[in-house]
């Protein structure tokens, strides 16, 4: 197993980092918005984020498991990191030697923070919504207009990447500056959870993008091709949050005398169907042969959708009112995974795919 290159002792890194640095942060993120910026530089700095000395595969598998592990602790911080790598792979994948050059590395070390524009594209290739940005092309690069709802893992001296429509035949992907000229932001933090995103409803009035910031000049080419990274890195938000709920459940079995052996659905099942799918989505990254299979990870997200969902859901009726608090884990935990559901591609989105 390639994961066993990540010796024991870099796991226990992993793990102690999470413990000491990130849990203590916990509930600020959940309740006062906090967003775990310095967490996320840590892990940059700590080389979490390094590509230049593994192969693709081993990139995939230990980004996989750093998302994995995070969100066991925090999903939101899990989703923050979703956010980094989701930028990250846009990079790497760029033929943009500029880009590769210049921000790749600041952004691996946790110099630079990234995010995604990309919900609106993939409903947009999804046949579901018209794009929100269009591009006029100017002699050496484009001008940028329209609106996204929401980009997350935003703020000062970060960037993002976007598509924007030139023309019925063609779309553009670029990677952008908060700080780019004509660009407003404005804060969100009234959703259910996962309020400590750093979300931004962002506003494009006549930005002027350079060509040297174009990730790819054929978006839809790009974005099919980027797209199974994307979509992987989702799945172990997924993974974390379930195991933390059956983790939860089974710290309860012994409340009121043992009644919540009565209920329906218990931590065995929950934790037979969860260890097949890991298993299965571990052995697939194992062994895949050049490029990731687009279908079968559609379907490993939306299986991993509903067992979070079947998993929160059990874990709030094995706590009871103590689970109702709002500040409760399990609150939490119910809060995190309704955002897995709603994160583009939604549960929707993904029947739409399959059917
Ligand atoms: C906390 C949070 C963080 C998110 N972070 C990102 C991110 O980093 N990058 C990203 O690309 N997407 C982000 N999204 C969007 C997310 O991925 C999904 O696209 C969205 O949650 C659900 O989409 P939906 O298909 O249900 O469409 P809906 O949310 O129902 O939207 C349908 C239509 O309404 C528009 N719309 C929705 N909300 C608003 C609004 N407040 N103002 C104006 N128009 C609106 C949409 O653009 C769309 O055209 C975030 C969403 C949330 C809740």
């Amino acid at each position: 197993m390639i994961l066993e290159k990540e010796t024991e002792t870099n796991t226990n890194t992993l793990k102690e980092l999470i413990q000491s640095e990130l849990r203590p942060l916990v509930q600020s993120i959940d309740i006062d918005n906090h967003y775990p910026e310095a967490f996320l530089r840590l892990l940059g700095e700590k080389g979490y984020f390094n590509s230049d000395v593994f192969s693709d595969r081993e990139v995939l598998l230990r980004e996989f498991h750093l998302v994995e592990e995070v969100s066991k602790t925090c999903m939101t911080t899990g989703f923050t990191l979703w956010c980094q790598l989701a930028a990250q792979t846009y990079l790497r994948q760029s033929e943009n030697n500029y880009l590769k050059s210049n921000l790749l590395p600041d952004l691996e070390n946790g110099t630079i923070l990234g995010g995604t524009g990309l919900s609106n594209p993939m409903k947009f290739y999804g046949d579901m919504e018209k794009l929100h940005l269009q591009a006029e092309r100017r002699e050496d690069g484009y001008v940028i207009s329209g609106h996204l709802p929401s980009v997350s893992n935003l703020g000062e001296g970060h960037w993002f990447g976007i598509v924007a429509g030139l023309n019925n035949n063609q779309r553009i992907m670029a990677f952008i500056p908060c700080d780019l000229v004509g660009l407003s932001m404005k804060g969100k933090s009234d959703y259910l959870g996962i309020n400590g995103s750093a979300t931004y409803v962002c506003r494009f009035d006549h930005c002027f993008v350079p060509d040297h910031l174009i990730v790819s000049a054929d978006a839809d080419a790009f974005v099919e091709k980027v797209r199974p990274t994307f979509l992987l890195y989702q799945i172990p938000l997924g993974l974390g949050v379930t195991d933390a709920s059956i983790e939860s459940i089974k710290r309860g079995r012994s409340k009121q005398r043992g009644s919540n052996h009565y209920l329906q659905v218990q931590p065995e099942e929950l934790e037979a169907i969860y260890q097949q799918q890991r298993e299965s989505i571990y052995d697939y990254l194992e062994t895949y042969e050049d490029t990731l299979d687009w279908k079968e990870i559609v379907q490993m997200r939306l299986d991993i959708a509903h067992l979070t969902l079947r998993s929160v859901e059990a874990n709030m009726l094995h706590s009871g009112g103590a689970g109702y608090l709002y500040k409760s884990h399990p609150a939490r935990k119910l809060r995190e995974a309704y955002f897995l559901a709603n994160l583009t591609p939604t549960v929707k989105q993904l029947e739409k795919m399959l059917a």
